[in-house]
């Protein structure tokens, strides 16, 4: 028989969705879309994807894509709708401060895409106002790996999944938000007979595979930390040489431990675990040498979850487990470049290349990118961010990739807000979503996954090649090419004058290398000189690289700290209590999160049949018991309803849903109360470190609705 056609090389990329950042093999399939298999080369799953992974052929057909520029609704060059940016942007500055500007930015842009838009807002533009979703994600991690630390460093890495003889995790659903990496942890414990142990206040997919589930009750996994860190004092599990060299603070953070957790029972009644769980789970960590603790978002999207982080990370400092094969605390990204983005200091409180807002690092990066207004104090988080919008402070807001009227909390306010505006630029994929809804002054016509060409970081600190599989449909742009259009006709052409990502790539690894002289850990020095050649065919790599171009899989075990003494700091946290209490008119306690098959507000999850199949519709998770009581019954529909607002959902009874506590996913969005969008019922309260809002635990109300 004829052979048929011969099929393209497939081209290696990497996974958009989680920060596990999967390795891909994509080729065109000749009929729209892609065919998809996992890598076996990547070091991150060696071939393996998961159900996320394995669709993304499915989701790159060009139904509902924005393909043109768009001003005021209607059709514009790329000129005019550029010119229109520039020219609102600059004139609002000299009206009003720079500060008057701002950008949001999302862990779905490429790395380079982040340093562009970063270098423009923070170097020319003059304000700190650059912000992003991962504040929603992982910036509770971010600031406790600061404080513990002294940088945004996470010392461990995937392989010490396979070596470990313990894996705790805390606040993470890995079966379902991270399934690869919870698959090498069951393949360890098969081959190598390690303990899986989950924190978390629901009965999950991944508590139903641990040998131990300890269901603690919603905010006070620091009441259980503390109680370990008593424990590991006690029992003479610490380890004196390493507290001594390398720490500080252990006297103030145990005395605060023995203050929120003075005996088991004390643990057990805070945090509702049986004290013979408690007491399996403090064995397990103080007899098995090598323990990797997991977290996620369950701790990081907490009002005190900078506290959590370091409530974590004291008990893996008190025994110096850390930076060693098959042990170490480990912070579980949720999007594939959110630790990209803080490398080029996407986020309001960090300038780039992990400098902060210090004058010596200031003028750092200010004679780095010859700069003329440098950003001289930290900008807007989030959250503030938007509040300052709806008090009119901030007049134009940027928004690249992401669908903040969906996913920031009290999500009818930002919508309120953003319909404030002077200008809303959106950089977009899709025609429409909920943020360009809302009366987009512009839209911008972006590249999306599988058409872009740059680089992502996962949470191993391993830096992975997205590459370009299939054309640019329409007049769609890279990012980092919309970003510079601008910042040429605002007047500084000469600062943005790349070509491709390979140019900018190679500016950001300059940089972080530039008057480092060793003393930052993120280095990328060894990569400041690739040619293109060598950027197309970039291996996975973990920073720091060396001069001679190799990777870094582990820190800290003889590294010292970036603090300025090179010391790690214990942190006394805070006594744990929720930002907000239950009431009467409020019983019930509402957790919310992912699904397995679905990413965030679903633009391009939500094209997959395959992937829709799994949970078709939006939904509220309830005890039997509690259900009983209210009269509901398993499908009916309920109102939901916070002091923020309240939607209209799909009951399901749950056993393993506490009862007096409620669980709903994120992803749906939509215009009305019968649409299941989450966000609209989620407080604000942020964490005083991070910023980041405390989405795990909203006071809630739950009644029967009337079938339509
Ligand atoms: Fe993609 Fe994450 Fe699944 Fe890997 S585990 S295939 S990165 S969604």
């Amino acid at each position: 028989a004829h052979p048929g056609p011969v099929a393209p090389p497939a081209i290696r990329t990497t996974c958009p969705y989680c920060g596990v950042g999967c390795g891909v093999l994509a080729r065109p399939d000749g009929l729209g879309g892609l065919a998809v298999e996992g890598d076996p080369d990547h070091p991150a799953n060696c071939g393996r994807l998961c159900s996320k992974g394995s669709a993304l052929g499915e989701t790159v057909g060009l139904e509902g894509r924005l393909l043109h520029p768009m001003v005021e609704g209607r059709r514009a060059s790329w000129d005019d709708a550029l010119g229109r940016v520039a020219g609102d942007l600059s004139r609002i500055v000299a009206e009003h401060g720079p500060d008057a500007v701002a950008f949001y930015l999302s862990g779905q842009l490429l790395t380079e895409d982040y340093y562009v838009a970063n270098k423009l807002m923070k170097g020319f533009v003059g304000s700190g106002n650059v912000d992003t979703n991962s504040r929603l994600c992982m910036s509770s991690s971010v600031a406790g790996h600061r404080r513990a630390f002294g940088a945004d460093i996470v010392p461990g890495c995937y392989a010490d999944l396979d070596e470990a003889d313990l894996i705790v995790l805390v606040g993470s659903n890995a079966a379902w938000c991270h399934p690869i990496l919870f698959r090498r942890m069951l393949d360890n414990r098969a081959r190598r007979g390690a303990k899986i142990v989950v924190v978390d206040p629901r009965r999950s997919a991944s508590a139903d595979e641990a040998d131990l589930f300890l269901p603690v009750a919603a905010g006070q996994d620091t009441a259980l930390f503390c109680g370990l860190l008593v424990h590991l004092a006690e029992s003479g599990a610490l380890d004196a040489d390493f507290l001594g060299g390398r720490t500080e603070g252990f006297g103030e953070a145990l005395a605060r431990a023995r203050e929120i957790a003075p005996d088991p029972a004390s643990v057990a009644r805070a945090t509702g675990i049986a004290e013979a769980d408690l007491a399996a789970f403090y064995d397990l960590f103080r007899t098995r040498e090598k323990v990797v603790t997991c977290y996620s978002q369950g701790v990081n999207q907490s009002a005190q979850g900078t506290d959590k982080v370091g409530a974590i990370v004291n008990c893996h400092l008190a025994t110096g487990r850390i930076g060693r094969p098959g042990m170490g605390p480990l912070s579980l990204t949720g999007q594939p470049n959110a630790m990209g983005g803080r490398e080029v200091g996407g986020l309001a409180n960090m300038l780039a290349a992990h400098m902060n807002y210090l004058p010596a690092e200031i003028d750092r990066v200010g004679r780095f990118w010859d700069a003329p207004r440098m950003a001289r104090r930290e900008g807007l988080k989030a959250v503030a961010l938007f509040d300052a919008i709806d008090r009119g402070e901030v007049r134009a807001l940027w928004v690249m990739a992401t669908n903040p009227a969906v996913s920031l909390p009290d999500a009818d306010r930002v919508r309120a807000s953003l319909a404030k505006l002077d200008l809303l630029v959106v950089s977009e994929n899709v025609a429409s979503n909920d943020t360009t809804s809302r009366g987009a002054h512009v839209l911008l016509p972006a590249a999306a996954w599988g058409e872009k060409d740059g680089t992502v970081t996962n949470s191993e600190r391993r830096i992975s090649r997205q590459r370009a599989v299939l054309p640019l449909p329409g007049e769609a742009k890279p990012d980092w090419w919309i970003v510079s259009a601008v910042a040429a006709r605002m007047g500084f052409a000469s600062a943005f004058p790349y070509r491709k990502a390979a140019d900018i790539f190679r500016e950001h690894a300059a940089l972080t290398a530039f008057e480092n002289g060793g003393e930052r850990v993120l280095d990328l020095g060894g990569l400041a000189d690739l040619g293109d050649r060598g950027y197309d065919d970039l291996a996975p790599v973990q920073w720091p690289v060396g001069a001679d171009g190799e990777g870094t899989a582990r820190l800290f075990a003889e590294r010292p700290f970036q603090t300025p003494d090179g010391r790690a700091r214990f942190v006394a946290p805070a006594l744990p209590r929720l930002a907000t209490e239950t009431s009467e008119a409020y019983p019930f306690v509402l957790n919310t999160g992912r699904i397995r098959d679905q990413w965030h507000t679903m633009t391009r999850s939500g094209r997959s049949p395959r992937l829709g199949s799994h949970r078709p519709a939006p939904f509220v998770e309830l005890h039997p018991a509690d259900a009983a009581r209210l009269g509901l019954g398993d499908g009916d529909l309920a109102r939901v309803s916070t002091a923020m607002g309240s939607c209209v959902l799909e009951t399901r009874l749950a056993e393993g849903q506490p009862p007096g506590t409620l669980f709903s996913p994120i992803h749906w969005s939509g215009e009305t109360s019968s649409d299941g969008r989450i966000g609209a019922l989620v407080h604000d309260h942020v964490d005083p470190f991070s910023g980041q809002p405390e989405m795990k635990a909203s006071p809630a109300a739950i009644t029967p609705e009337p079938m339509p």
